[in-house]
């Protein structure tokens, strides 16, 4: 193939851009009609504090709705369906005003000066793009599992490996306001790695066990699959706990944990509940969770393995920076807490 040829085929369609672009239209007006909670953002190391309006699942289901009804009525085939996973919309909206607002230095910000907290027209680029990303793996696992169904493929693999992710993607929109205090909205900023990492790795290679069960069969003894939901279970109950003490701590420092008092570092840290275990015990839960996903698979090949270790990697690389950057912030405080919780993500282990 010449350079012509791979050109063309990899240039979108006339009618690709076209549904894209009435889609982010048909989801910037859904997401502004849409009710949704108005979440203060910590804040942040400018002084500012942003507002968040949490309507990603009612988004999520009226879009998967719509475009469920659309295919019935062969308004919308699989293939536009695959095509839309550029999906999402951010409600941010600043507590001073309402109103959405382009920045006149807009593109030198995006290419000269990446910033913690990009927006375009009022709509939060970062929350934008996890959206999108977690929208659009749903998309994609509901478009394998059609394509499963017509082809009558449906294997207990399928199955689960489609609960699984589903419960995860619509539990991120249940609680997407926990989002708010993560490291991504806080202290990541808007570069290669949010907007690759969104875009393009959350949508189609956590997809990549869908892809591969079309194409390989594998038959899960009854003990294969109770200890698959275990790990899921498990994993589900470490990752949601740990995220969701975290967010109520900062909410509310004295809120018990575990029914308990919380203990407290220096006025700052939670060292109760998951936080007492492990530093980073919401890294082990996302961990499990991911091996869940992939269990389903078997064990006969590492590719449908990619998910888990591609975060292992990127959790691991995470905690060091997350590390670093709570000892310069938190200085003594978080040496104390380092001492009482040694262990950074699995305890007696790392
Ligand atoms: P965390 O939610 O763990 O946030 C880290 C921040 O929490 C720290 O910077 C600090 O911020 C605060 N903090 C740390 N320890 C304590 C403590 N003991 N008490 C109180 N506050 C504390 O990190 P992430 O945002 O990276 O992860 C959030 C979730 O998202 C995790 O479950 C993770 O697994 C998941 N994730 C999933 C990815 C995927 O691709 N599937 C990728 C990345 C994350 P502060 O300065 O505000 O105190």
């Amino acid at each position: 193939m010449d350079l012509n040829q791979l050109f063309i085929s990899l240039s979108p369609s006339c009618t690709s851009v076209a549904m894209l672009l009435s889609f982010f239209l048909y989801l910037a007006t859904v997401g502004s009609i849409l009710p949704g909670k108005l979440v203060p953002g910590v804040t942040l190391s400018d002084g500012t504090r942003l507002h968040y309006r949490c309507n990603g699942l009612l988004s999520l289901l009226l879009l998967v709705l719509l475009l469920g009804v659309g295919s019935q009525m062969n308004l919308v085939s699989p293939t536009v369906t695959l095509m839309l996973y550029l999906v999402g919309l951010n409600s941010r909206a600043k507590s001073s005003s309402l109103k959405p607002h382009v920045s006149g230095n807009l593109i030198h910000d995006w290419w000269f000066g990446i910033q913690l907290n990009p927006e375009f027209m009022g709509i939060d680029l970062k929350f934008f793009f996890v959206r999108a990303g977690m929208m659009g793996w749903l998309l994609i696992n509901l478009s394998v599992l059609a394509k499963c169904i017509i082809e009558d493929k449906l294997s207990q693999s399928m199955i689960l490996y489609q609960i699984f992710c589903g419960l995860y993607i619509l539990d991120y929109f249940f609680y997407e306001e926990f989002m708010t205090s993560t490291w991504d909205i806080i202290a990541e900023r808007l570069g290669f790695m949010l907007v690759f990492g969104d875009l393009v790795f959350i949508p189609f290679t956590f997809s990549i066990q869908g892809w591969w069960l079309l194409s390989n069969k594998v038959e899960l003894k009854t003990a294969a699959i109770i200890a698959n939901c275990l790990v899921f279970l498990v994993g589900y109950l470490v990752f949601r706990g740990a995220n969701k003490q975290k967010h109520m701590f900062k909410k509310d420092p004295k809120a018990p944990i575990w029914g308990k008092p919380p203990k407290v570092i220096g006025g700052k840290l939670l060292a109760s509940g998951y936080w007492g275990i492990a530093r980073h015990c919401n890294y082990l839960g996302d961990l499990l969770l991911a091996s869940s996903f992939s269990l389903p698979c078997g064990i006969s090949s590492v590719v449908p393995y990619f998910y888990p270790i591609y975060l292992l990697i990127l959790l691991i690389w995470r905690e060091r920076r997350d590390e670093a950057r709570c000892a310069e912030k938190y200085k003594d405080v978080w040496a104390e807490y380092r001492k009482l919780v040694p262990y950074r993500i699995l305890p007696y282990v790392y």
